[in-house]
């Protein structure tokens, strides 16, 4: 029964904790059980990706090689395989079904279970504890992970369904992308349940209280790499923070570094780093709001891994992080600009960051013939060919993925886990209910 290992769960952090305090870290050692729950979900970013991140990050003209958040933040590791009739590899909604409700459920599935009936989130449940909820991410505020948080819907692809069903998901904050799912209509419904709407980042700082609908793009949120400003997320996050905070019961708030996935399945390095480093930056925002507040649990983890990136390829020892630092925009976008001028291999040149020698011209110019997808697609193995970056797969492999985490309670994510232990942890941590709240269906765990 389920309940009696959530119970454990709560036991082993009030009762082990001061034991494994880690020497080193002092945001670890708060043997209590937290007020406010942050989980922070790195879409797609399997393990290599935090490697990659630390080699793309690092001072070449020091001898060390720095740590990044990931390294001073890492705890363990957790197994994501979805219920076993989607086999060994998950998609985001399943994962964070997952992570939302420690069931796991098919692939498509937004916190319904097998059966497609409806399971309980961790949202719900701190909804009923009078704690305040919230989302802050990069895709559209419906796409699966924030979706499976805040929704129930048999599958992912029902965008307007879930979007319509945040109206009655009490989330106090809201924010990401995602206008095209939010007509008029249902605008004015959020309006009339006191929802404060903007669409401009800009807008942020009219936003001191109450509840917020933030949709800052048609769907995503723009590239970090095209943009050459990686804070996008972690405003969001520092302003999510900010209102929920108010709440005196406290809050769980869910951030998702959701692009980095994307550029995995474009198998596009340079867009992936830099969506890493939005996401980095975010983690380092509700890192430094653990410090300042010590009754804060952070977890952060990834749902998946995409791409199968490999930092090293074709046989060789290498990987160029100085060239992946010095493009300065997706190669989709340099394969638009490229395409709507005649004299393209300067911009491509500069874009880039680097000279092309003839023979990267000439394939350039046959992919730019065929036209933008072709010349996206040349762009990036030109791109793999230089810094020596692999892929194995267009989509998502099943490798175990990393679980980062500080604050109250912390060191109970050490070690291996599976991704229902995750949201079971964090249910456990909860404040008790007042009242009898429903019964987490686990049935089909
Ligand atoms: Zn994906």
């Amino acid at each position: 029964m389920n309940l009696r290992k959530t119970c454990t769960w709560a036991l082993s952090a009030l009762v082990v904790l001061p034991l494994f305090a880690s020497a080193n870290i002092d945001i670890h050692e708060a043997p209590s059980r937290p007020k406010n729950m942050i989980i922070m979900i790195g879409d797609g970013m399997g393990p290599a990706y935090t490697s990659a991140y630390r080699y793309y990050q690092n001072n070449p003209d020091t001898e060390e090689i720095e740590q990044t958040v990931f390294d001073r933040l890492l705890v363990g590791m957790a197994s994501t395989y979805p219920a076993r009739q989607s086999g060994y590899v998950t998609d985001s909604a399943a994962s964070a079904t997952a992570l939302a409700t420690g069931v796991k459920s098919y692939n498509g599935a937004i916190s319904v279970d097998v059966d497609k009936r409806p399971l309980t989130t961790i949202m719900q449940m701190a909804k009923a504890r009078g704690m305040a909820t919230g989302v802050a991410v990069t895709a559209q505020v419906n796409h699966a992970t924030p979706a499976a948080f805040l929704a129930h819907n048999e599958s992912r692809r029902n965008y307007d369904a879930i979007a319509q069903s945040y109206l009655s998901s009490g989330a106090d904050v809201i924010l990401g992308g995602g206008q095209k799912y939010f007509p008029e209509d249902l605008l004015k419904q959020f309006s009339a349940k006191d929802y404060q709407h903007i669409s401009q980042l800009s807008q942020l700082d009219s936003l001191t209280q109450g509840k917020a609908l933030g949709l800052f793009a048609e769907v995503q949120l723009p590239w970090v790499i095209d943009q050459q400003d990686s804070t996008q997320l972690s405003l969001l996050t520092q302003k999510a923070l900010e209102l929920l905070s108010q709440n005196p019961n406290g809050f769980v708030l869910l951030v998702e570094g959701s692009l980095i996935d994307w550029a995995g399945h474009n198998n596009d390095i340079a867009t992936a780093m830099a969506e890493m480093h939005g996401f980095a930056n975010a983690i380092e925002v509700v890192e430094q709001y653990v410090r300042a507040n010590p009754d804060t649990l952070m977890v952060v983890t990834a749902d998946h891994n995409t791409g199968g990136l490999s930092i090293g390829a074709n046989g060789e020892y290498a990987w160029d992080t100085a060239l992946l630092k010095g493009i300065q925009a997706s190669p989709a976008s340099i394969a638009e600009l490229a395409i709507a001028i005649d004299d393209w291999q300067p911009l491509v040149s500069q874009k880039l960051g680097f000279e092309l020698k003839a023979e990267e011209l000439q394939s350039l110019g046959n992919a730019r013939m065929q036209g933008q997808v072709a010349l996206d697609t040349a762009l990036k193995q030109l791109i793999d060919n230089r810094s020596f970056t692999g892929w194995t797969t267009s989509g998502h492999t099943g490798v175990d993925v990393q679980v980062f985490a500080a604050g109250p309670a912390a060191d109970l994510f050490k070690g291996n886990q599976d991704n229902t232990d995750i949201a079971d942890k964090m249910i456990s941590l909860l404040p008790r209910a007042k009242q009898t709240l429903e019964v987490i269906s686990k049935d089909n765990k």
